[in-house]
């Protein structure tokens, strides 16, 4: 296939990579040890950057900046809607750059860059001007105690956040933590995944441009296992959210518990079920299938992997699929025309296609794509299985990349049983036009999010979060504010009370 599509134009939108160290205390620095990594464009393969390498004496010195600003600046102590004002100062920033921050996600996490530059990036700006809103509106309850006393709770700000943020949604998943965390008044460490590092930079420069205080945000790029573990065993931090794979949120938990006890928020793995019954539209229910698997090249933890089909409609659904499948064109993400951009990594890209032949070896039939696209750079065709079973690799595994099973269904009752049938609880899409299925099944699903008639449909209100093995704790909405914050209650008496 051709994945360039011809296009000859993205050096026009190529960013120029500004930002490269470590961001420590309003500064750019470069690691105490000197040492850095590269980045490496999706495209092709090729090297795009040398970032510093952040290691634990890093993390001690961005958290000792952190616990500064938390102990003694002004963020925690400046009325909230001082920093909703710096924070919609930060978004208006956010909204200018969005076609340079469009561009280094696309040259370092693979996404398509018209996409990224009209969607994403303004929707992140909209982020922080969501809690921005909530920052002055953070306060706690007046407690009508049963005795001749009188309490009410304060909501603090959490104090120091560590952020370890994964690489596939470089601008959503950095902005779904650290608003919520700037509107608590929080300060924090954020470690972008190693993969993806650039965007989380530039970022740092519009915060401090934006006014917000040395300190309150910093930024450790790093290794897992090095930086990202000395911030889940940090004595000095407060709590951890974390957002990547349920293997690695394992780690975390185990770390946190090891160390201070710090309390996590995880948001783990999928395998969500998308199901379709007989009365849907089919058409419709193809086009929401494609896009529940293909979205961002399948690197979505909601991704739809899992697609059952009730089977007065299952012949046309497949033949259905196998044409619009055609659609969904994986090319070069500075080619508009491309729905697919590559997989982010040259691991991962290995990993989706060592499932896709272990598909094939446990007996599934692939129906359409199979195999990669193109002869450089990480591209893979949309891939379907039928004749799959629930027990398989490919029904159970997240694959993390554009692999649909699709699975044949007679009642309700079966659909539910073996969409739960899973370790995974993080989202569910269910099509038909009936209400009462919908709503059994709505409630029946364990998991956090659960669509009708739509997909990944989300908006700054919508808290998502798993069940299950899918981790803990809600990003995004009301919820993940109150995440931030610590309930204290105080109490003091009521003499010659009348009541
Ligand atoms: P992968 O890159 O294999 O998909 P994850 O998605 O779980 O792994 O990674 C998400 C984030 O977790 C990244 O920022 C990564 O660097 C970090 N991470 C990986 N291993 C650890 C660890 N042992 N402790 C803390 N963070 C880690």
């Amino acid at each position: 296939a051709d994945h360039t599509n011809g296009h000859t134009d993205s050096s026009l939108v190529l960013p120029e990579i500004k930002f490269t160290k470590l961001f420590i205390n309003g500064e750019f620095v470069d690691s105490l040890s000197g040492k850095t990594f590269e980045t490496i464009d999706p495209r092709n393969g090729e090297v795009s950057a040398k970032v510093a390498e952040g290691d634990k004496e890093d993390v001690d010195l961005a958290v000792k900046a952190a616990r500064h600003a938390f102990d003694h600046g002004p963020w925690p102590r400046m009325s909230g809607s001082a920093r909703g004002r710096i924070m919609m100062k930060f978004a208006d920033l956010i909204d200018e750059h969005a076609e340079e921050i469009a561009a280094l996600d696309a040259i370092n996490a693979g996404k398509l860059f018209a996409f990224t530059k009209m969607v994403e990036i303004p929707s992140v700006a909209n982020t922080l001007r969501y809690y921005a809103g909530a920052a002055d509106k953070i306060h706690g309850e007046v407690l009508k105690m049963s005795r001749e006393f009188h309490g009410y709770t304060l909501l603090e700000p959490f104090g120091v956040v560590g952020h370890i943020i994964p690489w596939n949604f470089p601008a959503m998943m950095f902005f779904v933590k650290v608003a919520p965390a700037l509107a608590a008044g929080c300060t924090m460490v954020v470690k972008p995944a190693e993969q993806t590092p650039l965007s989380a930079l530039f970022y740092a420069h519009l915060a401090k441009q934006a006014g917000v205080p040395d300190g309150v945000l910093n930024i450790i790029n790093g290794y897992g296992p090095t930086a990202g573990a000395a911030i889940a065993s940090h004595m000095d931090i407060d709590k951890v959210s974390f957002t990547g794979s349920t293997e690695v949120g394992r780690k975390i938990m185990q770390a946190a518990a090891l160390s201070n006890l710090k309390p996590v928020s995880l948001e783990l793995g999928g395998k969500s079920p998308v199901i379709v019954f007989d009365d849907a539209d089919v058409d419709a229910a193809v086009d929401l299938a494609l896009l529940a698997v293909c979205f961002n090249k399948g690197e979505i933890c909601m991704a739809g992997s899992r697609v059952f089909v009730q089977e007065g409609i299952y012949d046309e659904f497949v033949q259905t699929l196998a044409k619009k499948a055609k659609g969904w064109v994986t090319g070069d993400p500075f080619d508009p025309r491309s729905r697919l951009g590559p997989q982010v990594t040259k691991k991962q890209f290995e990993r989706v296609l060592a499932y896709i032949e272990l598909g094939k070896k446990e007996g599934a039939t692939v129906l359409t794509g199979g195999k990669a696209s193109g002869d450089k750079g990480y591209y893979i065709e949309p891939t379907v299985f039928t004749d799959v079973k629930d027990d398989m690799a490919i029904a159970q595994d997240e694959i993390f990349g554009p692999v649909m099973s699709l699975m044949k269904f007679k009642t309700i009752e079966e659909a539910i049983k073996r969409a739960n049938n899973s370790k995974y609880g993080l989202a569910a899409g269910i099509v038909t036009k009936d209400l009462n299925v919908a709503n059994t099944v709505s409630r029946s699903i364990r998991s956090g999010m659960i669509w009708i008639n739509c997909y990944l449909a989300f908006s700054d209100d919508c808290p998502y979060g798993g069940y299950k093995m899918s981790g803990f704790g809600r990003d995004a909405g009301m919820d993940a504010l109150y995440k931030y914050l610590q309930v204290k209650t105080v109490v003091t008496p009521i003499y010659n009370s009348p009541w």
